[in-house]
């Protein structure tokens, strides 16, 4: 809802455009989100729960491994049930490719590093190409082609690349260009060089990600870094998040990381809070934790501020389209960082989410008109009592002094 500028959008990264499945990845088509299954694809009643519960977290396309022919055959039964386009995972194996075409799979993940032999590459992407299902390159540093690794003396940037481009040589030859590419690594700097060479070689799609990332908060902090920077940059088409972790938190941390650099319009609550300090007159984790259960159920797609004094928190946080700071017992509630209601401090989260609702369905203008008379005045009164009983000494400075001096004196006595 609240209105934000992107440092990313003007300068996208020019790429000609795939369609997997009804979902556009390039030509300016807004950065989706991908995640993979962890059920086994031949368990298709599990695989499409999982499936639902990624598309309701934020994700566009799911990825399913077709490592085996009775996941080709969970895939023919998933892909007409699936509610967002599904990407057949292939390893080792060209048959299974060939299996998931039949089953009518949106697009098709090739790892160049274990599918080898010319004759089958080709043979995938003629079948590709009549079928006009396209191809996503996935280049992995850990699992390179061993004549590239001796060529280049490791998984460098330019080994990835070179990757890809071979493939994608072997396509051309039978006419087929329908391609998006990855080359991902599990080190970032690695994995941001080799896009960013790749970004200049060619002008197909890519879909970024730091592989095998981990568990969090580490695999979140490592996706972040590596895809994020690109993204900022303007290259990137399609992200994923490799968590070791229930694939919902993938979906999730990537539509998150697109919302907050502003490259997709919010779906869901942007709660946002301050990190607590000195003046803080309440516990703001508590708070905070508290109000983030109540309103992530009602899936509201606002900008939602948890401040711990109105000393400062209806100032600071007032692009959000709603908050509340606490301040003398009471909360103060603000849209814009306009206060629009004083309630005690124990109805802090309870107002917030009545407020949250309201101002979804009635719209900013009509809350702030909505707004209690008296409410900017108390708010005020609270806020200059605040500031006259702590100063500015938010750390309260003094109070601490004493008692450091009182651990001295009982130290050395
Ligand atoms: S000054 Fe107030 S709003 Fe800012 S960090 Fe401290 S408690 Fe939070």
């Amino acid at each position: 809802m609240a209105t934000r500028n992107t440092v990313v959008a003007g300068k996208r990264r020019r790429t000609r455009q795939i369609m997997v499945g009804d979902v556009a990845v390039g030509g300016g088509a807004p950065i989706s989100v991908q995640s993979m299954t962890t059920t086994k694809t031949a368990d298709v009643e599990g695989t499409l729960a999982q499936i639902y519960a990624l598309a309701a977290s934020g994700a566009d396309i799911v990825r399913c491994t077709c490592n085996e022919p009775e996941a080709a055959e969970g895939l023919a039964r998933i892909v007409p049930r699936s509610p967002v386009p599904i990407v057949a995972d292939i390893h080792f194996h060209h048959e299974r490719a060939l299996e998931a075409l039949e089953a009518g799979v949106a697009c098709l993940r090739l790892n160049p590093g274990n599918l080898r032999k010319p004759e089958e590459i080709r043979l995938v992407a003629s079948e590709a190409r009549d079928r006009k299902v396209p191809i996503r390159i996935g280049v992995n540093a850990g699992s390179l082609h061993p004549d590239l690794y001796k060529k280049h003396g490791g998984a460098t940037p330019e080994a990835l690349v070179e990757s890809a481009q071979m493939e994608l040589d072997y396509f051309r030859e039978v006419g087929f260009d329908d391609v998006k590419i990855s080359v991902k690594a599990s080190s970032v700097p690695l994995m941001i060089e080799a896009y960013r060479m790749l970004a200049d070689a060619v002008d197909h799609p890519l879909h970024l990600g730091v592989t095998e990332a981990g568990p969090p908060p580490a695999g979140l902090i490592k996706s972040t870094a590596g895809i994020a920077t690109l993204l900022a940059e303007g290259i990137g088409d399609t992200i994923r998040y490799s968590l070791t972790a229930d694939p919902v938190e993938e979906a999730r941390a990537g539509r998150q990381l697109l919302e907050a650099l502003n490259l997709r319009e919010r779906k869901g609550l942007d709660l946002i809070a301050c990190p607590s300090c000195g003046r803080a007159e309440i516990d703001v984790i508590g708070v905070a934790k508290e109000a983030q259960a109540a309103l992530e159920s009602r899936n509201l797609p606002i900008q939602v501020a948890v401040m711990g004094c109105v000393v400062n928190g209806p100032g600071e946080a007032r692009e959000a389209d709603l908050g509340i700071a606490a301040g003398r017992k009471r909360g103060h509630l603000f849209i814009r960082g306009q206060i629009v209601r004083v309630v005690p401090e124990d109805q802090m989260v309870e107002a917030l989410v009545e407020e949250a609702e309201k101002l979804v369905a009635e719209g900013i203008e009509a809350r702030l008109a909505a707004a209690d008379a008296g409410a900017a005045r108390e708010a005020e009164a609270d806020r200059q009592a605040l500031l006259e009983a702590k100063g500015e000494d938010a750390n309260r400075s003094e109070e601490k002094v004493e008692l450091i001096r009182r651990h001295r004196g009982e130290a050395h006595s």
